[in-house]
């Protein structure tokens, strides 16, 4: 981790004006201007006990996109959690959600021959091609999403322990990112790369902005997003769209959507027009939209906060204009599908990548709500049993 001078001035904090206006637009804390600027200055000055949002704050990452300083509130919220970890460590119930604890929510659920097969070929030694995509553990959850044209073109080179430590940051567990800066930086030296393609928004924003800037990782290759990827492709004549699309769709944003900026989610959106789709937005959207419930488990590592808030954007969507919801990040696609779950009336949930799939032709194998099932047994299992123990533990990202 960069030492303390450096990661003031990378995260501006003596650019903050503690005016409030990160938290006054918080949608999960309903703050008058005057409390906005008490609970700045109390988060600045690091007051863990009388900060409301320290307890509260759901980590869904908005709040940097508001400041019109670039002072990084979210972090200054993040950086705290950090001191409460290190002075309590975690409680045991949070290990399952630990990607690189055993066993945990993502990699030890039941796969396919087919899909242990393809988590084998992702994992070989040297990459495929100077243009790879990165999976991340939550396309590693669903392989079978990854097959076809599109990434007979674009090879898949990845596994478990190239862990981009986003759900670390998120939860405010920064010796564990540290790490994982350092191993990946390790790792990628002068392996034989030229771009890096993300099909999750996280692992997007963390090797980009996140692991570089706050933690000093180095990569040598360029990083891109899927959608720009896949619409430059489209361009040069690489992919021929066989069948045009004409769903209406609801889309939902994911945090780091936000973060990346409104140029990032125009083109999430502009993708889906052009291979057919009619876009509709709920009422409150794109920075002003809510998460998808993940990270309001990162604070009080407590599944119910996660099920809670992740239904109230549920229903949000099911509310809206659209017959399906247009999720463009696979960490929102698992989580949200686990939701569908318990109220399985509501819209079909599909990915841009079922989308881009699907115009080229080829119809997509549908596993996200076999595995969300599996999410939810695991999480009965092995996470709630522990809910009021009193054990707690550090995590170790080497692992
Ligand atoms: S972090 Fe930004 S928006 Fe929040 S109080 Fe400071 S300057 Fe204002
Ligand atoms: S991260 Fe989200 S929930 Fe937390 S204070 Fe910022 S906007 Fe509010």
């Amino acid at each position: 981790m960069m030492d303390k001078e450096d990661l003031r001035d990378v995260l501006n904090w003596d650019r903050c004006k503690e005016c409030g206006e990160c938290l006054i637009n918080c949608r999960y804390m309903d703050f008058s201007k005057q409390e906005a600027i008490e609970e700045i200055k109390k988060i600045n000055r690091g007051d863990v006990v009388s900060s409301k949002v320290i307890k509260r704050c759901i980590s869904c990452y908005a709040c940097d996109a508001f400041c019109p300083n670039d002072a990084h509130p979210y972090e200054r919220i993040v950086y705290n959690w950090d001191y409460r970890y290190k002075i309590k460590g975690l409680p045991i119930r949070a290990s399952y959600l630990m990607p690189t604890r055993r066993p945990n929510f993502r990699q030890d659920l039941p796969y396919s021959s087919k899909e242990k097969a393809l988590h084998r070929k992702w994992a070989s030694e040297t990459p495929p091609a100077k243009v790879v995509l990165y999976p991340g553990c939550n396309l590693l959850s669903m392989p079978l999403l990854a097959q076809g044209e599109i990434f007979d073109k674009l090879p898949v080179w990845g596994s478990w322990d190239k862990c981009c430590g986003e759900m670390y940051f998120r939860m405010g567990l920064l010796d564990p990112v540290a790490k994982i800066a350092e191993k990946l930086t390790k790792f990628y030296k002068g392996k034989d790369i030229e771009e890096m393609v993300f099909v999750c928004p996280a692992g997007y924003n963390m090797f980009t902005n996140v692991l570089p800037e706050q933690f000093g990782a180095k990569f040598p290759f360029k990083t891109t997003f899927f959608t720009d990827w896949f619409l430059n492709e489209w361009e040069k004549g690489t992919f021929e769209i066989k069948n045009r699309l004409h769903e209406s769709v609801v889309m939902h944003d994911s945090c780091h959507g936000r973060i990346l900026g409104d140029d990032f989610m125009n083109r999430q959106r502009s993708l889906l027009e052009r291979l057919g789709l009619t876009i509709h937005e709920t009422s409150q959207n794109r920075t002003h939209g809510l998460c998808c419930g993940v990270a309001a488990g990162c604070n009080k590592y407590s599944v119910l906060d996660l099920l809670l808030n992740g239904m109230k954007q549920l229903w949000t969507l099911d509310r809206a204009k659209g017959d399906e919801v247009a999720i463009y990040c696979t960490g929102c696609l698992l989580t949200l599908s686990c939701l569908r779950l318990l109220n399985p009336f509501g819209k079909r949930l599909v990915h841009t990548l079922e989308y881009a799939r699907n115009a080229l032709g080829e119809s997509v194998p549908r596993g996200n709500q076999t595995k969300a099932l599996w999410v939810l047994l695991g999480i009965t299992r092995y996470a709630l049993p522990t809910y009021f123990s009193s054990q707690r533990f550090y995590v170790n990202s080497e692992q």
